[in-house]
């Protein structure tokens, strides 16, 4: 499955996460997926499982630049 599919997958539209560096989905064997912040291992400032749509958001750093 490709990661649009994943984020298409989502419940609810991600918000400034879909841009970020920092999202990782994952979809369980139900068919529900879900989104982690993984920057929340190390920034406690941010929560693991972000309520979304993020539209603010002190650890955004845009992927892939
Ligand atoms: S750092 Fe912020 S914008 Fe980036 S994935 Fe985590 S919660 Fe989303």
């Amino acid at each position: 499955m490709s990661e649009a599919d994943l984020w298409d997958g989502l419940a609810v539209p991600p918000g400034l996460c879909r841009w970020c560096a920092h999202p990782s989905l994952n979809r369980t064997r139900h068919g529900v997926t879900y989104m982690r912040c993984t920057r929340s291992s190390w920034d406690e400032r941010l929560p693991r499982y972000p309520g979304l749509p993020v539209v603010e958001c002190v650890g955004f750093e845009q992927a892939g630049g």
